[in-house]
């Protein structure tokens, strides 16, 4: 390959049983599931500040160094020693001059449910006692749990990993600050893609157990930074992929003579012979979720990436 590595793009689908991934407003007694609408239907997501605070968790759970918020919101800012702040950016406001902000290298999708709510969804109750008087009476709290399958999606903007563009207005150009150089950036790169294997910090799990890691994962390395990989995973109705789409959006990538690794968990949609075929015919690789990533992770050692 000729021309370095500018960007990585991951996108993935996750099914999910019953769960409570993110809270909407709600009331006190009321945990209901964070929703949108789509042509006047109700879908359950999970809003991108929850998912950069999964990813977040789970970088640490690894063994990585990295702060967590004080109690005016704000993290280190020390790109050079915390990945933290180095792979998903800080504003920080400083008096007079504005704010203190380092645009984040890694852009977070909200996990967007594929199937409606309506057809999807239970309301559990739990108790929570309270001592009132001399005695213990219970409060009935209801929660929306649904069960989905979730589409969700990172990109990582190579140049700005361990490094910041800092704008030269005398001389009208930008420049490129390092902090610690390619071979920190690859390392703490790596830690990322691990650390989707090991999203575990969902809410309600003491009681809902969410696995909610990458079933069925398109990766790509690409020459250019672009999000088009994250048009790929669309669903025409239940556990079926627009394949038409797939097809169509994987080509084109390919064309610019982008690598694209997939990680594939068994069942998770069907026509899995289809899918096969149209990676095959592309010599696109098809692993397990957990083997994917460990091939970018070896890729990402070999391959040059760009300054
Ligand atoms: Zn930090």
């Amino acid at each position: 390959m000729k021309d370095k590595i500018k960007g990585i793009s991951l996108t993935w689908l996750s099914k999910v049983d019953l769960s409570n991934l993110n809270s909407g407003e709600g009331g006190s007694n009321y945990i209901d599931v964070k929703k949108f609408k789509a042509n006047n239907i109700d879908y359950p997501y999970v809003s991108g500040q929850a998912m950069r605070h999964y990813i977040k968790s789970a970088i640490r759970r690894l063994g990585a160094e990295g702060c967590i918020l004080n109690e005016k919101g704000e993290g280190c800012r020390d790109i050079q020693s915390c990945i933290i702040c180095d792979l998903f950016g800080f504003m920080s406001p400083k008096a007079k001059s504005g704010a203190e902000t380092r645009i984040s290298p890694v852009k977070v999708s909200p996990a967007i449910g594929l199937y409606p709510l309506d057809e999807n969804i239970t309301v559990d109750f739990l108790t929570r006692k309270k001592y009132k008087g001399e005695k213990y009476i219970g409060d009935i709290v209801h929660v929306e749990l649904a069960h989905n399958l979730y589409r969700c999606g990172i990109s990582i903007d190579i140049r700005r990993v361990s490094a910041e563009e800092i704008p030269n207005s005398s001389e009208a150009k930008i420049e490129l600050k390092e902090y610690g150089g390619i071979d920190q950036a690859k390392i703490r790169i790596k830690l990322l893609l691990r650390a989707l294997l090991y999203l575990t910090e969902a809410s309600k799990q003491s009681r809902l157990l969410t696995d909610f890691t990458p079933d069925f994962l398109v990766i790509t390395f690409q020459k250019h930074f672009s999000n088009r990989i994250q048009k790929a995973l669309s669903i025409q109705e239940y556990e079926k992929l627009d394949l038409v789409r797939f097809e169509s959006i994987i080509n084109d990538l390919k064309f610019d003579d982008n690598i694209i690794i997939v990680g594939m968990l068994p069942n998770t949609i069907r026509e899995e012979q289809k899918i096969k075929k149209i990676l095959e015919e592309s010599d696109i690789p098809i692993f397990s979720p957990k083997k994917a990533i460990e091939e970018s992770v070896k890729l990402l050692e070999k391959i040059e990436i760009s300054r």
